[in-house]
This record gives structure tokens, sequence and C-alpha cells, in this order.
């Protein structure tokens, strides 16, 4: 640990919008190796071991190889990445479209290259209108670049690079709901299959990948696939950027191994607890997972190993409670915030978000009776898998947690385990 060195949030590549300072410091090199061997990007991603960093964890090269299994109407294919972060605790992509756009871009050229995808967007959420103004400024150096005009003779045209503001909606990060606002649309969710690699915007194939994502590309393409996965810990590959938040004495966003375990990003690299506190639980990966108690700070925070306790590693945010903290009043807050982001196409979505919210409130202001739980505990029965995308899901998810995990908070006895 001690000679680890950042990959993403090395001072170096924290150059802002300068193309220069990034080609002076080592860009430029991953793309030129896709372009000399285009067809050998996504097996380098495969040894690699890359994982979508947006919240599903699901393997870069299947995504990007079910692309070249899918017919491009008149050629076009897109790429897109999803700069829309707009979830409570998760503060990672912000950081590297303001300080290092370079990379991402990069890394969605590379992709470009490699599917042979001429239309390239930034899709950005304009409430970060400070990482807006970067990454414009960065389009504009690029499109300037003789590097553009390789790819541009690789692809056999010049590739559309653009930046578009996202509505600023939380939904407006799901992917098929990218798709709907780069259509023109309200950015309404829209049932899988087809998936956007299979029909995306305008019914091109379309790759959506996270920021985080395409910023890893450029640096597996020039320094190999071994080294990526040499910087992971136990099974996991690479880095992981968390957003670490909460009852902690350094909250902050953290570049570390994938699979550092959740006891040192809380009290190695976060300090500890607030000064008097007792670590209470983690909302981990962002507020719609299974919570993690006291008895996971041993937990590896990789994909698999999260998983392995029945949550997930998600964004990488970490929301950190303390003793004495209300997890009630947290889900409350949380679930808020889903009611308030549904879009509302789905009736039981927008119902339930709303009834899960008023009860939270019940029990938060210490009105909730047994008949309230005995509504909350129905809702979290009838609600899972009845809207078009995985809102609804992940806030079950995080009440069912918060009842099994804290059931005295509502009143309820505690069952012991089976
Ligand atoms: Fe919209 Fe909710 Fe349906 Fe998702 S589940 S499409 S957010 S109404």
């Amino acid at each position: 640990m001690a000679d680890f060195e950042p990959v993403l949030l090395h001072p170096s590549r924290q150059v802002g919008a300068d193309l220069d300072a990034w080609l002076a410091a080592g860009g430029g090199q991953g793309l030129q190796a896709a372009l000399a061997q285009p067809d050998a990007v996504i097996g380098t991603l495969q040894a690699a071991g890359l994982r979508g960093m947006g919240g599903a964890g699901f393997p870069t090269w299947r995504k990007w190889a079910g692309m070249t299994e899918v017919e491009a109407p008149d050629g076009v294919r897109h790429i897109v990445c999803n700069g829309n972060e707009d979830e409570p605790g998760t503060f990672k992509d912000r950081h590297l479209l303001l300080h290092t756009p370079h990379q991402i871009i990069e890394g969605m050229l590379i992709a470009a290259v490699a599917l042979r995808a001429s239309h390239v967007t930034l899709y950005a959420n304009p409430h970060q209108a400070e990482a807006l103004v970067a990454l414009r400024l960065a389009v504009a150096q690029w499109r300037a670049s003789p590097l553009l005009g390789r790819v541009a003779d690789c692809l056999g045209r010049m590739p559309e690079l653009n930046v578009t503001p996202s509505s600023g909606r939380y939904i407006g990060g799901e992917d098929t709901a990218v798709i709907s606002w780069l259509e023109g649309g309200f950015p309404f969710p829209r049932r899988k299959p087809p998936f956007p690699t299979q029909q995306g915007v305008g019914g091109a194939p379309t790759l959506v990948n996270n920021v985080e994502t395409f910023a890893n590309v450029p640096h597996i393409l020039s320094r190999g696939a071994e080294w990526y996965r040499s910087l992971g810990q136990g099974e996991a590959a690479g880095t992981k950027l968390y957003s670490l938040s909460g009852d902690v004495l350094n909250p902050g966003l953290y570049e570390l191994p994938m699979g550092t375990s959740l006891q040192d990003l809380v009290f190695v690299h976060g300090g500890g607890m607030l000064q008097g506190r007792a670590f209470k639980a983690v909302f981990t990966g962002g507020p719609s997972n299974t919570l993690l108690t006291a008895a996971d700070l041993d937990v590896a925070l990789d994909f698999d190993s999260v998983r392995a306790r029945k949550s997930r590693l998600g964004t990488g945010a970490m929301i950190v409670i303390s003793e004495g903290t209300s997890v009630v009043r947290k889900v409350s807050e949380y679930i808020d915030f889903f009611a308030a982001g549904s879009c509302g196409q789905c009736p039981s979505c927008k119902c339930g978000t709303f009834q899960l919210s008023r009860l939270l409130h019940r029990f938060d202001s210490g009105h909730g009776s047994a008949d309230d739980l005995r509504a909350l505990r129905n809702l979290c029965g009838i609600l899972p898998s009845s809207g078009r995308c995985g809102l609804i899901d992940g806030a079950v998810t995080v009440v069912e947690s918060s009842l099994h995990t804290f059931p005295e908070e509502y009143g309820a006895v505690r069952q012991p385990p089976a």
C-alpha cells in the first residue's frame, strides 16, 4: 500500500482542459496503441478485468463486444459518456470531468476506434457548470488536434465530438433515459431489452459507459492489462474511486486499490469516526443498497465481495453513520429523494415511493404504529420489479435493509437469526 500511486487522481493528470499538458503527462499513448491495433482493444479490456464503474460492475469488454455484434443502420454508432452523476453521496465523476477531462475523452475516442463509432457524446449534468465549461474547452482542443485527424483516418470520417448537458434529473442517469434525452425527449427510462448497445440513439447501436470507466481505458491501453490487474487487491482488478462521506474525520474522494477493505477506507484513509462517535453502519454504493454494519468492516470493497454480503459496491459511495444517528431518518431522506426523482411513468413507482415516504416520516416523527409497520412491509413485498427501471427496486432495498438490520428503530422486535 505504501507505494500505491493513484492513476486517475495522479497529480500530473489533474491538468484541467489543457490538452498539451495532458499529452506531456503521457496522455495520447493509449489512443496511439488503439489506432495501431483497433481489433485488439476489447481483448485487452477483457484481460484487464475492467468493470463498469457507474454502479452495475458489468464487465466493460462484454458491453463493448455486444456493440460489434449488431448491424449499424447507415453505419452510425454512438459512444456516450454518462456524466449525469446526481445521487446522494457520490461525487467522483464531477471531479474527473472538471480536473482531468482528457482522460475521459481519450477513453471515449479509444472506444470509437475499437467499435468504429463516429458519434462521440459527453453527456454531463448541467448542475456541474464548471465541469461543463472544462469539457467544452477540452473538446475544442481535441477538435484542433492532429490526433483527432488520425482517429478520422481510422474511421473513414471525422468523428462528431460533442458535449450535451443532461436534464439534470436523477433519472436522467439511467442508460435508456440517456438515450431518450439524446433523441430530444423527456428522460423516460425504457424497458430492456433492447439494450442501448442493440438499439440506442435513433435506433443505432450505442455504448453508454460511466465517466470513471472511460477514464481508466487510456491507461490500460498504454500500460497493459497485467499492470492494471496488479493494482487491485486479491482477485479484484485496478483501482476504484470511493466517495467517502458522513461521520468520518476526513471525508473526501479517495482512489485506492479495488478491494480495499471498508475498515481501511474508514479508519485509515478516512481518519476514523468523528471524535467520540462509534461506527454504526454504512450506506454502501449510494442510498439504494443493503446497509453494511460493523460486522462487515472486513469486507473488501470490490463488486464481487460486496455482493457476497448481499449488498452492492455501486458507484463506490460510502455514507458512514455513527451510533446515535437515526437510520430511519436517513432512509426517510433518501426515499424523499427517490420519490422526487421518480419520472412517473409507472404508477407503482410514483405512488409506491410516495407511500414509503409518508410511512417513513411517521416513524421518524415517533408516530409509526403497528399498522404502519405492516403497511411498510407490505409495500416492500409488492413493489419490487414493478417499474420500468431500477429506481423503485433500489428504494425498496434500502427500506427493507433498514427494517431487517435496525428493527428496533421501527418499534419492531429483532428476529433471532434463522
Ligand atoms: Fe420512472 Fe419509477 Fe418507472 Fe423508473 S420505475 S421508469 S423512475 S416511474
